[in-house]
């Protein structure tokens, strides 16, 4: 029997994964604050519901890809718990704090439902694409359930343990690659200052110790590398904004276990600066601009 699914928040990444759950012959329930998202929606195959509680009334299963814990924690506990059927899985996408996540994910199960954080590495191009890498956290029993669902809108589903982790595993990661964005901007930067060819550090960079995703897959210099948002003067892929959020979140997990990372503040800080200047829509990339 086809299986319905409720996905709520339809903007950059959830309109993508709406339209690959429908490709991928799920019944898809879809709603959105936004009339323009659940237009898209619609013209994707998608059913149209007129709040939270009415995409999730009868689904097997409700995404939701919404942008913070408070939009998240709003929506389960004033919508999603009160309408879903007995058995329901939830699957929430978003980027958010661990402790909201977790907290969410407790209160799901109180009332006997299963859930599992699955925020995502991968853009809008991923999203639109399903290939996105989705990091779960969650029970054994709740992961099976959920990976089918993630499949049909991503290339890659891993376990990352209980309830939480999946946030925990996306923020650590997320961090790692602004700290090492900003290094990476900050040597080549400093390299030419010092007389070398930025082509000529590539070469050397990318095949020593130095080298990174950050430099060898997304490379901040225009005309060095592969083809990156450097080289469409920093619009499209990963806004400043984006990953400025996901340092602060960093920030606050490493305060809630008493975590040191010095790195990681020093990247927020920058990030911090570059949306100051009015940057927040560049990709993140754009910042080996201020370091130059
Ligand atoms: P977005 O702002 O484009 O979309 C969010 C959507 O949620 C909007 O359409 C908004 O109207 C809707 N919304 C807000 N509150 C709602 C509510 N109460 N009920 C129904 N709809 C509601 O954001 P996005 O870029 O799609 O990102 C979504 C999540 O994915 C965020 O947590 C973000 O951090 C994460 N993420 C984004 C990217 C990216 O490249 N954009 C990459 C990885 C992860």
């Amino acid at each position: 029997m086809t299986q319905t699914i409720a996905i709520i928040g339809l903007g950059n990444m959830g309109g993508g994964m709406a339209a690959n759950l429908v490709k991928n012959g799920y019944a898809v329930r879809a709603f959105d604050l936004s009339e323009e998202a659940l237009s898209k929606a619609q013209a994707a195959g998608c059913t149209r519901a007129s709040s939270a509680a009415d995409a999730t009334t009868g689904a097997d299963a409700v995404v939701t890809m919404l942008p913070a814990g408070k939009h998240v924690e709003a929506v389960y506990t004033g919508e999603v718990f009160g309408a879903a059927k007995p058995g329901a899985l939830f699957l929430d996408c978003s980027t958010i704090d661990v402790v909201t996540a977790r907290r969410v994910i407790e209160a799901a199960q109180d009332q006997g439902f299963a859930m599992v954080d699955a925020p995502v590495s991968g853009g809008i191009a991923a999203a639109a694409g399903g290939t996105l890498t989705f990091m779960v956290g969650g029970t054994d029993a709740a992961f099976a359930r959920a990976q089918p669902i993630l499949s049909a809108m991503g290339k890659a589903v891993i376990h990352a343990g209980g309830a939480g982790n999946g946030q925990a595993a996306k923020i650590c990661n997320n961090m790692l690659l602004g700290a090492t964005m900003v290094a990476t901007c900050e040597a080549f930067a400093m390299a030419q200052k010092l007389g070398l060819d930025p082509q000529t550090f590539y070469d050397i960079s990318s095949v020593s110790s130095g080298q990174s995703w950050s430099m060898t897959s997304y490379c901040p210099l225009p005309g060095v590398g592969p083809a990156t948002p450097a080289d469409n003067d920093y619009q499209g892929g990963f806004a400043v904004a984006l990953m400025l959020k996901d340092l602060k979140l960093a920030t606050q997990a490493a305060q809630s276990v008493d975590a040191s990372v010095p790195m990681g503040n020093a990247a927020e800080a920058l990030y911090q600066a570059l949306a100051n200047a009015g940057q927040g829509g560049k990709d993140f990339s754009s910042i080996i601009k201020m370091l130059g």
